[in-house]
């Protein structure tokens, strides 16, 4: 199993690591890596994997059977290479702030109407979020998004550990998401953003919130009965 070190240090952009595995020419597997796998609404990270003098481009990024498997455009790549891999950082950047101005922005929604998250997807442009609010006020989520970003003028700092499962699922407020409890495994990675929001959650995020900006409403659709679906995007 790879080495994530985008749970470690979620702002490294470039490592090297060695090629473990490669199938069909184009999924690579590392020894370790700063690529983040497409899961839990963050998109895939893209980059270069460096085998000099040969730059492959990375396209995609999943996990499949545990492991982290990278799509490249080009074949060539073999078990035991040395290689130097190097994010599109403009692009994971942008994901982290998003993804930490998201957890901000659920958590205001779920303490100011209680309702659950039930599905959210990040993107570079703009992040989709869903929740179960029978009763969809767009003027009361535009406060909600002005509270949002409230907060993130603020110097609060955002940190990632783990807990054991149980002792985590005792933090209130921990699960967001209706339907998806966190995943049956013994240690969850908690993000904790200091006073606001704790999640546990296996994205990249930044450190503080300063660094995300502010975020700007898009628009809202009616998905359902209980089911609202807004979009909000960064303002740069
Ligand atoms: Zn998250």
């Amino acid at each position: 199993m790879a080495k994530a070190l985008y749970l470690e240090d979620s702002y490294l952009k470039e490592c090297d690591a060695t090629v473990t595995s490669v199938k069909e020419d184009k999924y690579v597997v590392l020894d370790q890596t700063i690529f983040y796998p497409k899961g839990g609404g963050q998109p895939w990270d893209t980059g270069k994997i460096i085998r000099e003098p040969d730059e492959i481009n990375v396209v995609y990024v999943g996990k499949f059977g545990g492991e982290i498997s990278h799509e490249v455009d080009k074949p060539g790549l073999k078990e035991g290479d040395k290689v130097h891999c190097v994010l599109d950082w403009d692009r994971r950047y942008k994901l982290m702030r998003s993804h930490t101005a998201a957890h901000v922005l659920a958590a205001i929604l779920c303490r100011e109407t209680g309702a659950l998250i039930t599905g959210n997807e990040l993107a570079t442009d703009r992040t989709r979020f869903d929740f179960n609010l029978e009763n969809f006020d767009r003027d009361a989520f535009q406060a909600y998004v002005a509270m949002t970003n409230k907060v993130l003028m603020q110097d609060i700092p955002v940190r990632c550990y783990n807990l054991p499962r149980e002792e985590a699922l005792k933090i209130p407020g921990m699960v967001k998401l209706a339907e998806s409890a966190p995943p049956d495994i013994p240690i969850l990675r908690i993000v904790e953003i200091e006073g606001v929001d704790k999640q546990a959650d296996g994205g990249t995020h930044v450190k503080s919130l300063k660094e995300v900006g502010q975020i700007k409403f898009v628009k809202a659709e009616n998905k359902g009965k209980n089911n609202r679906r807004v979009y909000f995007e960064l303002t740069e």
